[in-house]
């Protein structure tokens, strides 16, 4: 049942037993998000310039977010905004928490986003906030199990976003960098669309956007190409590998199914609607058409978690593949992506 679209660390959906159930659940785990209060001894308390930051994310971005999947905006208090500081970062829950290839943290579950930046680092600390809210809004739902005794109700993370927990396998949950690839996608297009004109940030933003050279992700940049990009110059996104791929994606599907969509974006707008609604099955079937039947869960398998050397797993994956995509749309007389 569909039920608490609206607060943030609270499921959209719970899979129960019966209704009974998923009422209580999502009632048990929306006070859990409410009454956790707690301070990690890591975290410093915000600048007035970061609140003033936070307030300004909190509003904004649900907004730019309705366009890609998102129905309404959650729930979400600007002090559930965490600042750690960056002069503990060497402390080793830190490294636990803070996601990999970013400088936050927010755990589906929870109420709380973590960025880990310095206060004199605005541009940083918005990024990083937006990157983390994107996820905070993005599509929960959990599972109940009953044990042994049938009488205690369990739950489990089911899907976040794009990803599909693997329950048989810790830290192989399916899709992990895809949907950061989407994460960090609609987190630079909304940078790039907001933060010009927020005066906090605006100046050193656009000496930012002059550095960045990576600005065609979405625009028929070859996947070779930006894997071997020099991505020196271009650090302030993050996941540009797996955004890499998710280009190369949108592409394949874009040529490949000539006449249904109008812009790449129609198509990126196939993933953030899995990501932020739920909506799996459109994507599903149009990647299963596109690569052929089975490929929708070999490429959800090839970009999971902890998958060792993945980038180019998926690069030599796709680039067997993308024979057959191109193959079509030349067939048809359309654009080639090469
Ligand atoms: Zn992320």
């Amino acid at each position: 049942m569909e039920n608490y679209r609206g607060i943030i660390g609270a499921p959209d959906k719970v899979v129960a037993r019966d209704d009974r159930d998923a009422e209580w659940v999502k009632n048990k785990l929306a006070l859990e998000v409410f009454e956790d209060t707690d301070v990690l001894e890591f975290e410093r308390p915000k600048t007035i310039e970061e609140e003033i930051i936070a307030h300004w994310i909190i509003e904004n971005l649900p907004k730019f977010l309705e366009a890609y999947g998102l129905e309404a905006p959650k729930l979400i208090s600007y002090s559930d905004i965490r600042m750690i500081d960056s002069k503990k970062s060497d402390h080793k829950e830190i490294s636990n928490l803070i996601e990999m290839g970013g400088g936050g943290a927010y755990i589906p579950g929870t109420n709380r986003v973590y960025a880990l930046s310095g206060p004199e680092n605005l541009l940083r600390s918005a990024h990083i906030i937006a990157h983390e809210l994107v996820h905070a809004h993005s599509f929960s739902s959990v599972e109940t199990e009953l044990d042994e005794s049938g009488k205690n109700i369990y739950t489990h993370q089911r899907r976040f976003g794009l990803i599909i927990v693997n329950k048989d396998e810790e830290f192989s949950n399916f899709f992990m960098f895809l949907n950061e690839a989407i994460t960090e996608e609609l987190t630079r297009k909304f940078a790039e669309k907001y933060f010009p004109g927020f005066f906090l940030i605006s100046e050193e933003f656009k000496k930012i956007q002059e550095k960045v050279t990576l600005q065609g992700i979405l625009r028929n940049t070859p996947m070779e190409q930006l894997i071997d990009e020099e991505f020196s110059d271009q650090k302030f996104y993050c996941y540009p590998n797996e955004r890499g791929i998710l280009a190369f994606l949108i592409n394949d599907i874009f040529n490949f199914n000539q006449g249904r969509f109008t812009t790449h974006d129609d198509v990126f707008k196939l993933f953030t609607r899995a990501m932020l609604h739920g909506e799996l099955l459109p994507l599903a079937r149009v990647i299963e058409k596109t690569y052929g039947k089975g490929n929708f869960r070999k490429i959800a398998e090839l970009t999971r978690e902890r998958q060792p050397d993945f980038i180019n797993e998926v690069t030599n994956f796709l680039k067997r593949t993308h024979k057959r995509t191109t193959d079509n749309s030349k067939k048809e007389g359309g654009p080639t992506t090469e």
